[in-house]
């Protein structure tokens, strides 16, 4: 078998709100292609461990690789790291006064300086592949929150990073809508994108993830295929906080 390769990998990393860790002598790699699944109780610091990977929270050790550079120490250029690491949060904080295309195409003219009718044609490509072409000259407020949040998804793509970290991205979604957004990701993982999904929707997570990564008060308690950890948690820890889904096995 082919080893994959490495493209984003975390050594013992530590961090520290100033209260107490929240992080402990965490390591994971991810390797290219991978899908990721970060679960664990609220609180655990799952949204803090995300953050850490892509420079929105300074660290107090440790050091994290991307494609086998060091990403962490004081020559890191966050903004052109960012452009490798893509992040889909909860709110999707598009523009308000700008079209959906408009917001889409930011990142490619502002910052990655494309030519705009290449950026043009990227966006409508991806707007199709989330089904919302039509949607192109819309505005957010025309939008419904699944729409809002396939936008957003496309903003982050456009940008074409190595790798996407996604946290709760339809935590925030009313329960129709959420199908529609998860199906984008599933899509995504299809085709190959590495992906860190931190989801609380655990026949999602269990769907989509090559390996799962169980967090609990900021270590990691477990690491597993997904057939393996649902079905055979090696912890009590991972046992009661399956128990909290009332989460069906899809047997029989
Ligand atoms: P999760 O995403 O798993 O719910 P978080 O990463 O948001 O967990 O939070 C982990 C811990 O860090 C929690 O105890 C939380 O209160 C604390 N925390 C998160 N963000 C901050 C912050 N900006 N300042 C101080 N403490 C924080
Ligand atoms: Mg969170």
């Amino acid at each position: 078998m082919v080893q994959k390769e490495k493209l984003l990998e975390i050594h013992h990393l530590h961090k520290d709100y100033g209260n107490g860790p929240v992080l402990k002598d965490i390591s994971l790699d991810v390797h290219k292609g991978e899908v990721v699944v970060l679960i664990g109780p609220s609180g655990c610091g799952k949204s803090t461990f995300l953050r850490c990977m892509n420079g929105l929270e300074q660290i107090q050790s440790g050091e994290i690789l991307l494609d086998g550079n060091v990403i962490t120490d004081n020559k890191t250029k966050w903004s052109d790291v960012r452009q490798k690491i893509g992040m889909v949060f909860q709110s999707y904080e598009l523009f308000p006064h700008m079209t959906v295309i408009d917001n889409i195409l930011l990142g490619p003219l502002k910052v990655q300086k494309k030519d705009k009718k290449e950026a043009e044609k990227e966006a409508k490509e991806l707007l199709g592949r989330v089904g919302l072409l039509d949607k192109k000259d819309a505005f957010p407020r025309q939008l419904s929150g699944g729409q809002k949040q396939r936008v957003a998804i496309v903003r982050a793509l456009i940008m074409r990073p190595e790798i996407l970290l996604f946290d709760e991205v339809t935590a925030a979604l009313d329960p129709e809508m959420v199908r529609e957004v998860l199906d984008v990701m599933l899509e995504l993982a299809k085709a190959g994108s590495t992906m860190v999904i931190v989801t609380h929707e655990m026949q999602f997570a269990r769907a989509v993830a090559d390996r799962i990564v169980f967090l609990d008060g900021g270590e990691i308690v477990e690491m597993d295929a997904p057939e393996k950890f649902f079905t055979q948690p090696k912890t009590d820890r991972a046992r009661r906080f399956l128990n909290t889904f009332t989460f069906k096995k899809k047997e029989g």
